[in-house]
């Protein structure tokens, strides 16, 4: 089965690159002669999820949970089953994901692909600790391949971060945790400097299972880097619910014919966010949707940045940088008159990834989010690039749309690990883009 992408649907997240392309069935991928790459939500917000001169690989029709057993905790699912979908079968069981990204519109496969983190890496680390095992699917192997810790071990940690090149994962089994509540029991702490920030969140890490904080970017002098850090733990029994996921009750049908994201109207929404935040620390109970996931309550909230799309830019730079870096990228943006609507804080802890080529590491990370203006966005990214490069950092491949190959080297500098792995008839355009670019020496 032969799709052509007439309706947006195989877009990444940032639309920033809108061709029409096309995407078979997860059978007939062998058929064709063209090279592939996977395909899952398209949550991705760059160009890692597309293969403009091959196919993608549709992994989400008839996808399944198979078991979930409640006893242990294990779920059995199809690659192409969504978080939503996960969680709407594991809350009545009093079960929840152990780590999720901001969004619960990704797949398992997307999940482990990227191999996310989320709100409590201090504490749990990425995505691919909590998987047991999946079956691979390669083009230079007649078998369908288990992997895990103890079984194809290297392909089982080049798959867990490996950006969909290694193979199609077919079905996961994921460990998921046992938790009082999904709601949280949320300790809001308004900040009015970045320095308070960093005065706080070491202790706020230790205490608390989750903790991120949003920065307002377009504040300056004794206001700079003003914002909101909110920690917190899965609330007792009798606090919190069972809700289960809600559909969205707000949506963005279609892209209006300019950018709505620009300065003057986050200055006002940023304002009015820092001020509903009440001045010190507020506890309070927060419905699990409204913790982890905000944006899903807005569908296609994305196209808010009209028709060029947005950039996303997520660094990690070490700890002992930490301070000077965030403020020489907050910076770096108000210099060049970019404001960004989702600007976020968070430590990652020492755990190491499963992966190979995982992006957290131990560290800063600053999430940025960009309205498309051309040239002069493209020159201030990599700018941000630099700031990160010269930190000692990364920056973030699956949120990525434009890096060039000397920032993915400098940022991976054993890329030729995931090389090594991957399936010489998957390609993405990211890697197209970065990777081959560079001298490919891969050892035998
Ligand atoms: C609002 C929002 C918030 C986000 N928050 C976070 C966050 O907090 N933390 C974080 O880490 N990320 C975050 N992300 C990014 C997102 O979680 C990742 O990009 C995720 O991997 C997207 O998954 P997907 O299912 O949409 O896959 P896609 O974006 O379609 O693909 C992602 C990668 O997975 C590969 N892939 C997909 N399925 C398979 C399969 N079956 N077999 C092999 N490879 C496969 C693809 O080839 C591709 O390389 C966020 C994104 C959004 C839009």
């Amino acid at each position: 089965m032969l799709v052509q992408d007439h309706d947006n649907a195989l877009q990444s997240w940032g639309r920033i690159d809108r061709v029409k392309r096309r995407i078979i069935h997860r059978d007939a991928w062998g058929e064709t002669n063209s090279q592939v790459l996977p395909f899952g939500n398209g949550r991705s917000y760059g160009d890692s999820c597309h293969s403009d001169d091959g196919v993608l690989i549709n992994t989400r029709l008839n996808a399944q949970i198979h078991n979930f057993d409640p006893e242990t905790g294990i779920l059995d699912a199809d690659a192409g089953v969504l978080l939503v979908d996960v969680l709407h079968h594991v809350i009545p069981h009093g079960y929840f994901l152990e780590v999720t990204p901001g969004t619960s519109y990704i797949t398992l496969g997307g999940a482990i692909a990227n191999d996310v983190h989320g709100k409590n890496h201090h504490v749990k680390g990425t995505f691919g600790h909590c998987v047991q095992s999946f079956t691979l699917v390669r083009s230079d192997s007649d078998s369908v391949l288990t992997c895990s810790r103890d079984e194809n071990a290297k392909l089982f940690a080049a798959t867990i971060g490996g950006m969909g090149l290694t193979g199609i994962i077919l079905n996961v089994r994921v460990q998921l945790m046992k938790v009082s509540s999904p709601d949280i029991w949320q300790k809001s702490i308004r900040f009015n400097h970045l320095d308070q920030y960093f005065d706080i969140c070491d202790e706020m890490d230790q205490r608390h299972e989750y903790s991120v904080a949003w920065i307002d970017q377009l504040t300056s002098g004794k206001n700079f880097g003003r914002g909101v850090l909110m920690a917190g733990d899965h609330a007792d029994q009798s606090e919190g619910g069972r809700t289960l996921p809600k559909p969205a009750k707000l949506s963005v049908p279609f892209a209006p014919p300019i950018n709505l994201i620009n300065k003057y109207s986050l200055s006002a929404f940023n304002a009015a966010y820092f001020h509903k935040a009440k001045a010190g620390t507020h506890e309070s109970i927060a419905p699990w949707q409204g913790y982890f996931y905000p944006l899903d309550a807005i569908k296609g909230w994305n196209k808010l940045y009209g028709p060029k799309g947005l950039f996303q830019h997520q660094s990690v730079y070490p700890l002992a940088h930490g301070r000077e870096t965030t403020i020489r990228l907050l910076e770096c943006a108000k210099r060049h008159d970019h404001a960004s609507f989702l600007t976020v804080l968070k430590r990652f802890g020492a755990k190491n990834s499963v992966g190979l080529f995982s992006f957290p590491r131990e560290g800063f990370t600053l999430t940025l989010d960009f309205a498309n203006q051309g040239a002069r966005t493209l020159k201030f990214l990599r700018e941000l690039d630099e700031i990160t490069i010269e930190a000692g950092g990364a920056v973030n491949p699956y949120k990525d749309q434009r890096m060039a190959a000397d920032v993915f080297k400098a940022s991976f500098p054993d890329w030729e690990r995931l090389e090594n792995h991957r399936d010489p008839k998957f390609m993405s355009n990211f890697w197209q883009r970065t990777a081959m670019q560079l001298n490919v020496s891969v050892p035998a």
